[in-house]
């Protein structure tokens, strides 16, 4: 079976996992320390950066040190994961679900005008398929609307907008490491913050909301008089996860090269008669993901022939808005065709070239 995703490790994780276990402090330390270091470096950004235990996590607290809560609202595409609805109501604030544009699967910001309410306080644009190409139409929106932006980058470490690592502009960016991202920790995310009261507020959230214990679990100590002033969560990342962090960290490029150029031979080799290649910026993306769309109605057949030829495929994603928790009065006509027609094509970085030329062979010829 020719796998959708699949993490990518080598020796050099496996050293670097024995080598915190060797010192027997698994804990956060000085592993996450540095790698918060490292990931600053590789961004070039002047905002700070702080790991946590998962993009969910890190979406969550981002909220909460916004200030969101109770009988908020935030706007939010619903082709999502289901990480970015959960991580807003986790706050207790309402996601409102927004449609996307057809041909990129963000958010439509046409939409999410009909939607912001007395009660509105932020937007989670998701940088879907890593593109964020329309992002400052979302900040300045937010502008207009005085509202906060939370960028759901769990797609998108490592792509560039405008030139410039995601992560170097805006003001609340969060990533996932999960086991199938551009990079993984096993499990990890990382928020990146420029405002000074936000990032101790996440500082301090993290950590069970133990006020001022960062620095200490730096130097692999612990506060034992302590005050807290916030409700915190234990989303701190651990030592073990960044130890492996790191050693990703080292080889993206050669990850970003070998995505890049199976994501550019489906572009050129897919047959395109009914099929819809997203329009993104593929030269600038890293990309997570390789969502196309299957037009008249042909999606769920196509992939059922694919599983058959022992190729996985996804799908990126349901909309939200039709799940039970989250269903909306309204509908959202694009995101409700994008969630019937999209299908994802096998992306990481194992995939062979025989893979890949199997993949398009299978595709073209179920056509
Ligand atoms: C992976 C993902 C998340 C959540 O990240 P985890 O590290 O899995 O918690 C959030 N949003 C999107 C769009 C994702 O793909």
């Amino acid at each position: 079976m020719i796998r959708l995703s699949k993490s990518f490790l080598g020796p050099q994780e496996k050293k670097a996992v024995n080598r915190v276990i060797s010192n027997a402090y698994l804990g956060m330390g000085p592993e996450v320390k540095n790698f918060e270091k490292e990931i600053k470096e590789y961004l070039k950004t002047k905002s700070s950066v702080i790991a946590v235990s998962s993009g969910t996590a890190a979406l969550h607290i981002s909220l909460q040190a916004c200030g969101v809560g109770v009988n908020d609202e935030v706007l939010v595409p619903s082709i999502t994961y289901i990480a970015s609805f959960q991580a807003i109501s986790a706050t207790g604030a309402c996601p409102v679900a927004c449609d996307i544009d057809l041909d990129t699967g963000f958010i439509d910001l046409n939409d999410a005008k009909k939607r912001v309410s007395k009660r509105t306080k932020a937007i989670m644009p998701v940088h879907y398929a890593s593109d964020s190409s329309q992002m400052d139409m979302v900040y300045k929106f937010a502008k207009d609307f005085n509202l906060k932006v939370i960028e759901d980058a769990a797609h998108s470490f490592g792509s560039l907008r405008e030139g410039k690592k995601i992560g170097f502009h805006g003001d609340l960016i969060c990533f996932s490491f999960d086991g199938i991202k551009n990079i993984t920790c096993g499990e990890g995310g990382a928020i990146v913050a420029k405002d000074q009261n936000i990032i101790s507020s996440l500082l301090d959230i993290r950590l069970l909301g133990v006020a001022g214990d960062s620095n200490k679990r730096y130097l692999k100590q612990r506060s034992w008089n302590f005050d807290v002033h916030k409700q915190g969560w234990r989303y701190h990342l651990s030592d073990l996860m960044a130890a492996i962090g790191r050693e990703q960290l080292k080889k993206i490029e050669s990850f970003h090269s070998k995505r890049k150029e199976i994501v550019f031979s489906y572009i050129k080799n897919l047959n395109k008669r009914e099929i819809k290649i997203l329009n993104l910026d593929y030269a600038n993306n890293h990309q997570h993901i390789f969502p196309i769309r299957i037009l008249n109605k042909k999606r769920n057949k196509l992939k059922e022939y694919l599983e058959n030829k022992g190729i996985q495929t996804g799908i990126h994603y349901q909309p939200n808005h039709l799940l039970k928790k989250y269903r909306t009065k309204y509908n959202l006509p694009n995101s409700e065709i994008f969630g019937e027609e999209i299908l994802s094509l096998p992306l990481h970085c194992d995939l062979r070239k025989k893979d890949v030329k199997k993949i398009i062979q299978n595709v073209n010829s179920f056509f």
